[in-house]
Parts: C-alpha cells; sequence; structure tokens
C-alpha cells in the first residue's frame, strides 16, 4: 500500500529556475492529496506526473504568495479540462472571497463542486475521515494566520492466519470479530486466544507538514512520533535573527522540533534563494537530529 510524499517545490518566496516554492502531492493508498500550492504547481504536476484530475483534496497553509498563487490556474485547468470530480479545499477564510471573486470577474463557473472547509484560527481541527486515512491540522506560528498539517493511516487490522482457523474451524462468521482482535469461544464454550488465529497488523504511518512557522514548542503533540516530518528550515542558523524577525526557523530549530517530537525522520525545505545548494542548512540540521534530508524538488519519500 502506497504512502508517499512528493516534493513539487523546496524553495522559498520567488520561484527560480532551480526551484518552485512550495507544493507537495501526498498519496496514501491512492488518496491524493495536494499540499500547498506555489505558482507553476501545475506544470511540477506534469512534470514529476501527479494524476491532476484525481486529486481529492487541496489543502493550503496560508495566504502567503508562495503557498497558494498557483491554486487558481489549477482551478482553471481542471475546469477547461472538464473535470466533474468533487474538490474538497482546506485553507484559511478568505480564500474563498479571493477565489469568489477571480471566478467572478472571469465570469466562470467551475464545472465541479468545489468544496471549501475553513480551517479555524489557533485550533486544531480534523479535517478529513476515510475509512484508513485520516488529515489534522493544527495552528503554526507565522506573521499571519498558518496551520501545519497532520497526514495519518488509520489502524491496520489483525491479520487471519489462514491455516489456523481452517485447523481450528472456526465459523466464517468469527472472522470481522478476529480481524477485530477478539478471542475466539466456541458454541461449546471453548476459548482460542486471539493471537492464536491472528497476527499483528501492519503498522500504521504518518507524515506532517510544518511550513511556514518560527520555532514553536508548542506543536510537539501534534506531531508526535511521526515517521516523516517536514519542517521548514528557510535560514542557516547565523541568520537565526532574520529568521526570527520573519517568522521562520533555521535548520537548527527544525531539526530540535523533530528531535523532541520523536520523528523518525526529519525533511528540510522551504530555503532562503540566498542558498544556492542546502549542504549548509541540512550538515546544520544534522548537527542536532542526524536522520535529517534535504528537500530538493522531485524527490519522492516513499514511507
Ligand atoms: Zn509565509
Amino acid at each position: 500500500l502506497r504512502f508517499s510524499v512528493t516534493i513539487l517545490g523546496s524553495g522559498s518566496a520567488i520561484p527560480t529556475l532551480r526551484r518552485n516554492p512550495s507544493a507537495q502531492y501526498i498519496n496514501i493508498q491512492e488518496r491524493h492529496f495536494l499540499m500547498d500550492c506555489a505558482e507553476g504547481t501545475q506544470l511540477q504536476m506534469r512534470r514529476y506526473e501527479v494524476p491532476l484530475q484525481q486529486l481529492n483534496a487541496v489543502f493550503i497553509s496560508h495566504l502567503h504568495g508562495d503557498h497558494y498563487l498557483g491554486l487558481m490556474g489549477l482551478l482553471s485547468t481542471m475546469h477547461l479540462l472538464g473535470r466533474r470530480l468533487p474538490l474538497q479545499l482546506y485553507g484559511p477564510p478568505e480564500l474563498k472571497e479571493v477565489i469568489d471573486f477571480q471566478l467572478h470577474v472571469g465570469r466562470t463557473t467551475l464545472g465541479f463542486p468545489l468544496n471549501f472547509i475553513p480551517l479555524i484560527k489557533d485550533e486544531t481541527q480534523d479535517l478529513y475521515s476515510d475509512k484508513m486515512v485520516e488529515v489534522k491540522s493544527f495552528p503554526l506560528k507565522h506573521r499571519i494566520p498558518c496551520w501545519g498539517f497532520r497526514f495519518n493511516e488509520k489502524p491496520f487490522k489483525r491479520k487471519i492466519i489462514k491455516e489456523k482457523v481452517i485447523r481450528h474451524k472456526i465459523p466464517v462468521a468469527w472472522m470481522k470479530r478476529l480481524i477485530d482482535g477478539e478471542d475466539y469461544i466456541s458454541e461449546d464454550g471453548k476459548l482460542i486466544a486471539n493471537k492464536a488465529l491472528t497476527e499483528d497488523p501492519k503498522r500504521s504511518r504518518s507524515y506532517a507538514y510544518c511550513s511556514d512557522t518560527a520555532y514553536d514548542e508548542s506543536i510537539i503533540p501534534n506531531i508526535r512520533a511521526v515517521d516523516l516530518l517536514y519542517h521548514e528550515a528557510t535560514f542557516a542558523e547565523v541568520l537565526i535573527k532574520r529568521a526570527h524577525q520573519t517568522f521562520h526557523s533555521t535548520a537548527k530549530e527544525a531539526a530540535s522540533i523533530a528531535l523532541q517530537a520523536g520523528a523518525t525522520k526529519l525533511v528540510v525545505g522551504h530555503y532562503s534563494a540566498r542558498y544556492r545548494n542546502p549542504d549548509e542548512i541540512v550538515n546544520e540540521a544534522r548537527q542536532v537530529f542526524s536522520n535529517t534530508v534535504a528537500a530538493e524538488d522531485g524527490l519522492i519519500f516513499n514511507l
């Protein structure tokens, strides 16, 4: 079962020929999510073969241009290509006005339902949930309201051991109760422990996205023990003052958050355009949290 994160933009602020600003494509068991949508994101989606018309939901972290200026273009392309599939859109409340105004002046009515769900300031929210996947949001600390997101697989069921249930002649009606963890009790009162009939389930995986944010320990409970954490690291340590002024993080700060949260792996990104390559950023982060990798456009993480 797939759980992958594709970096579509690893830079900040201004698009360059080397890096696009923020966007990521997240595929969890064939649910297709877009996290942020900077200018140029739809071209990045084509370049890295993201199924644009199959997107189920778009999440926008905040309304700085490098996180959402590509959204209107993406919606327009979906419309022009004849999309009918509904699209869920989660973002700051003002995003609805921005979209409605652009549709209004262009006298466009989208050919598909766009279901907008506003993020609530200073609150954690359960945004999306189905049988196998859930997405939650939580507040970050930035110059304007901004949210982080956590993507979780729900717990998997236990696995039936076929030979065992055949040998013990367990009735079919019991299979659902066995995968839910119940012990088997036969009609004449004989008990067989669940562990003798089933295997432990597959481990559930999780991913968290934190961009943009100043160093903020209050987010730690929301990202605890994630398998993969994306945390912005706009600056190296020498520019810590600049980071604090602009409500961004340094590489070491991002790494400290990953360490305290007990994340398995950290991806840093959202680099200031002054860094020609992210070596300085990633090396500083590794001094605090060794399992750190640098985001690059097109890089795919398979969990
Ligand atoms: Zn920002």
